[in-house]
């Protein structure tokens, strides 16, 4: 997707519903703010792949540039203009760092300026082959082409906006800005929180205490932004978890394994795969109105070939520091 597509996408206002039923037969809830190993091992791997010049930091577009600012928006949290049934819907495309309209904007790292529209500068860097693109700002009257040193001032915050939208771009990929080695110093608190899970039949919901035939089952998890955002409009407003995982157990035989729904750890995903992500019931943020996250976690399950009974449904959710929380949810299939 376009840079220019994702300022439309945030122009354009409203989403999907938001009365989707939410399952209150949770077994239990455990919060276990941990490094996960294999979380970590993974994603230095994908990060290997993509190259060594990737890790390394930047500071904050905000001053100061050396200490943590509020971010509202995380990166592949939905965008769904006109409704999640309606389109374009995409993932977005960078982070949102909260501040007040008319907050200056200075550059993270040191490169080359391109003006690329009114309110969007990017500045291709003197090293590691990366691209940062900044939207909504007023510029400060730099010339295209002209060379900006890091910490220069870019611009300020465009009236109406209360945040720049922040995004690293490598070889045609967004990069996920929160990821380790980039945007430094960057901590988060506190595990993403599994709130429902739903199992559904086309477009109908079933009880999770009788389910039978072909199901999907579909989780409602979100995370909340490690530092307050004070606009009282955004304040307090969910973001999207950096992985999300589960398994299926009869008792404590495991009859799905360990599985990965989602993974927002490296890179943007692309456009083609929101609506394999994100399900029905999916809204992005508004001011004064916050979003809420469906995702799916298994697609199109037979139950029809299991034995009748009780299984359990173990989801896994994690933040980009690998904070984590599990929570299990009863699920009978009834004959
Ligand atoms: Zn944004």
């Amino acid at each position: 997707m376009s840079p220019r597509a994702g300022l439309v996408a945030l122009l354009l206002a409203a989403c999907g519903p938001e009365d989707a039923w939410v399952a209150d037969d949770a077994l239990s809830l455990a919060a276990a703010p941990e490094e996960d190993p294999v979380l970590e091992a993974g994603l230095e791997q994908s990060l290997d792949a993509a190259g060594p010049s990737v890790a390394a930091p930047y500071q904050w577009p905000l001053q100061p540039f050396d200490r943590q600012h509020p971010v509202r928006g995380f990166l592949n949290d939905p965008r769904c203009p006109g409704g999640y049934d309606g389109t374009p819907t995409s993932f977005h495309f960078g982070i949102d760092v909260a501040g007040a309209d008319g907050t200056p904007v200075f550059a993270v790292e040191a490169g080359t300026l391109v003006v690329e529209a009114k309110e969007v500068l990017s500045v291709i860097s003197d090293r590691g082959g990366r691209t940062f693109s900044y939207w909504h700002i007023l510029p400060a009257g730099l010339k295209s082409r002209s060379h900006v040193e890091r910490g220069q001032r870019l611009g300020t915050i465009a009236p109406g906006w209360g945040h720049v939208h922040l995004a690293e771009v490598r070889g045609g990929q967004y990069l996920n800005p929160l990821r380790k080695g980039a945007i430094t110093p960057f901590f988060d608190y506190g595990a993403p929180k599994v709130r429902a899970l739903e199992a559904r039949a086309g477009t109908g919901t079933l009880p999770l205490i009788a389910v039978r035939g072909t199901i999907d089952l579909v989780v409602d998890a979100q995370d909340a932004t490690p530092v307050r955002v004070e606009d009282p409009r955004w304040a307090g407003k969910p973001v999207t978890p950096a992985l999300i995982r589960y398994r299926v157990l009869r008792g404590a035989t495991e009859l799905v394994p360990l599985t990965t729904a989602v993974d927002f750890r490296t890179a943007k995903l692309p456009r083609e795969r929101f609506k394999l992500v994100f399900a029905p019931g999916t809204d992005q943020n508004h001011a004064d109105d916050p979003g809420r996250y469906w995702f799916w976690l298994r697609r199109g399950w037979d139950t029809s070939s299991l034995a009748p009974g009780e299984l359990t449904v173990e989801v896994t959710a994690s933040d980009i520091r690998g904070n984590t929380s599990t929570r299990a949810f009863s699920l009978t299939v009834a004959r």
